[in-house]
């Protein structure tokens, strides 16, 4: 756990969240800024900075928090309508939350292209 990471206090339980699914490995919360009606993040509780940072022995996990996204497109109702998962890294992309999380947007029409 990184003291100076916002993710990591709110999974920690000691900065608030809109919490939506956790397991053993990731925790799902609403984002505090939605760009979309639906907007979870979805965020492993291991501190990885950035996807830079991943490593091999970590796939499994990286893998889950694809899964876990899935279930919860579903369970919002939004599974076949459709969603879009965002991962930022790195200043370009206006990664701010040096702990890597995915995006689920969704309930509404998504603009394309993006970048
Ligand atoms: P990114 O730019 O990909 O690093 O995304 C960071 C996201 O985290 C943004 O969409 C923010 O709105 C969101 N965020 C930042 N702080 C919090 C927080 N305390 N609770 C929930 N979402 C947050
Ligand atoms: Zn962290």
């Amino acid at each position: 756990m990184d003291q100076n990471c916002v993710f990591c206090r709110i999974i920690a339980g000691q900065s608030p969240s809109e919490m939506v699914y956790e397991d053993d490995q990731v925790v799902a919360f609403l984002d505090l800024n939605p760009a979309a009606p639906i907007h979870v993040l979805i965020v492993p509780r291991d501190h990885i900075p950035s996807i830079n940072h991943i490593t091999s022995d970590q796939e499994a996990l990286i893998g889950h928090l694809f899964t876990t996204a899935k279930q919860l497109a579903d369970s919002n109702g939004i599974a076949k309508s459709g969603y879009r998962l965002i991962m930022n890294s790195g200043p370009d992309a206006l990664q701010t939350v040096f702990h890597i999380h995915l995006h689920l947007l969704g309930g509404g029409q998504m603009r394309f292209p993006m970048g």
